[in-house]
């Protein structure tokens, strides 16, 4: 039997073990690559499908295999490299793209996916797969000048636009480019939410002048959405001196918000003249043809094709922000992968319909648990029990962050939803997931097919 005949074989025994999205979600563009000594290299399409095959069917995957050849030992996922797009492949090479070539970094078949831990910057956030239009093209330019020349060109960089346009993209590429420049250097980057609680913390357990001291080593500091300033007055106050002794040692600091300086309300007055003192640069909507490219440019860096005319009609409905083209763009691709067919403009309003206007989307208790459950390939007892195992608990704080976000409901109610919990463990879930969606893509990605299955039917 050849690699791909025992493969078959295996895919085929799955199919009845696993629903039908299930299977087409995690098990499509998988093969088996190697077989040495009983260890089984099997290749999959990202690291979210190896993830979740690793968690969740290895065991079964390692039963069936052993079931069809005694011999098989072990298994072990690996995520195949993408083949190059038509943008990356017209991108000029640097001097870096050269340098991983000869070290054989990303450029091997196989991308181990590791996290930068010197930094907190979110890698996927390039000026490389930056789209640029007259919209954003001052924030653009200024953003590079600073990346080149931290602390000497604009000091602050302040960034300001509506949601969704691009102010963290932008800001998470110049620590990037950085660190790619002089990985010396020390960056911080911090949402402002999280900044202002460690400085609450630290009035509270009177630490400040600690944590202000972690500050003194920091190069370049990048607060995100600065607006959440507004009204608290002691930690602007903390934040002016941390402000200060930075700038007077000439280093870097970027900041971003949904308005301007003026417009933050109760900011400081000191604080909003710090602020006015570097350079402001906003961030408008991007028009029909640029959200055309952005739309072009996402459809390459994630490999699909899509109709034109599906492409302009997204354009023409998602207007005022790129995050929304990206979630429509999103939802196509998981029609794509369920159903195998690209969808057809037909299609693809139906699925966006939801995403749109959205009036009144309607979804209910049973459907949440229904969709969840399947989802997570849980029965639908065990997610409404009290059990405490790992593999239900997170699907079961998955579902009571829906029932809150999507439905509303109290947390004592919810909590009576499921056995009777505390509306503390509800709360406690709820926080634990929202937070956990700014920094897990893939559980971004989870919800996101939930919300679509939760709305749409085909
Ligand atoms: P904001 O911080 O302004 O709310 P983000 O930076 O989070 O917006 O952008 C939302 C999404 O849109 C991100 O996934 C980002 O990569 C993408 N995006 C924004 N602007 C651009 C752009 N000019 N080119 C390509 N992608 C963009
Ligand atoms: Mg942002």
């Amino acid at each position: 039997m050849t690699n791909d005949e025992l493969w078959q074989a295996v895919l085929a025994q799955i199919q009845f073990n696993v629903s039908r999205a299930n299977f087409a979600t995690w098990f499509r563009n998988t093969k088996i690559l190697s077989k040495n000594q009983g260890e089984v290299l099997i290749s999959v399409e990202n690291s979210f499908s190896k993830e979740w095959l690793d968690n969740k069917y290895a065991s079964l995957i390692l039963k069936i295999l052993r079931s069809l050849d005694r011999d098989t030992k072990a298994i072990e996922f690996r995520v195949a490299l993408k083949k190059p797009s038509a943008l990356s492949a017209t991108r000029g090479t640097t001097k870096r793209d050269e340098e991983k070539e000869r070290t054989g970094g990303p450029q091997l078949p196989f991308q181990e996916f590791t996290l930068d831990i010197k930094t907190n910057l979110n890698p996927r956030y390039t000026f490389d797969n930056f789209v640029v239009g007259g919209f954003n093209e001052l924030a653009h330019a200024a953003a590079r000048a600073v990346s080149e020349n931290p602390g000497f060109v604009y000091n602050p960089l302040f960034i300001y636009g509506g949601v969704g346009l691009g102010k963290t993209h932008l800001l998470q590429a110049i620590g990037n480019r950085i660190t790619e420049l002089s990985p010396k250097r020390k960056i911080k980057y911090a949402p402002s939410e999280r900044f202002l609680s460690s400085i609450v913390e630290a009035i509270r357990n009177h630490s400040i002048g600690e944590l202000k001291k972690s500050f003194k080593d920091v190069d370049v500091l990048i607060i995100d959405d600065v607006q959440f300033f507004a009204g608290k007055e002691k930690s602007q106050e903390e934040f002016f001196h941390i402000f200060n002794f930075l700038y007077q040692s000439q280093k870097q600091i970027i900041l971003s918000s949904d308005k301007t300086p003026k417009a933050i309300p109760s900011l400081e007055h000191r604080l909003r003249s710090r602020f006015e003192g570097g350079m402001i640069a906003d961030i408008g909507s991007p028009d029909f043809e640029t959200r055309l490219a952005i739309l072009k440019a996402k459809c390459e860096e994630k490999n699909v094709e899509l109709d034109s005319k599906v492409m302009e009609y997204i354009v023409s409905v998602v207007k005022n922000n790129i995050r929304e083209i990206e979630g429509a763009l999103n939802r196509l691709i998981i029609f794509q992968k369920i159903n195998n067919k690209a969808p057809s403009p037909e299609i693809a309003k139906k699925l966006l319909e939801s995403l749109i206007a959205s009036p009144r989307r309607t979804t209910n208790f049973k459907k949440i648990i229904q969709v969840v459950s399947n989802l997570y390939d849980l029965t639908e007892k065990d997610l409404l029990s009290t059990a405490r195992r790992k593999e239900i608990v997170k699907p079961r704080q998955v579902a009571m962050y829906l029932l809150r976000e999507e439905l509303k409901e109290s947390y004592p109610a919810i909590g009576r939803r499921f056995g009777g919990k505390d509306h503390t463990t509800v709360i406690y879930a709820r926080e634990k997931i929202a937070k956990e969606l700014k920094s897990d893509d893939n559980l971004l990605t989870e919800l996101d097919l939930i919300r679509q299955r939760l709305y749409t039917e085909f």
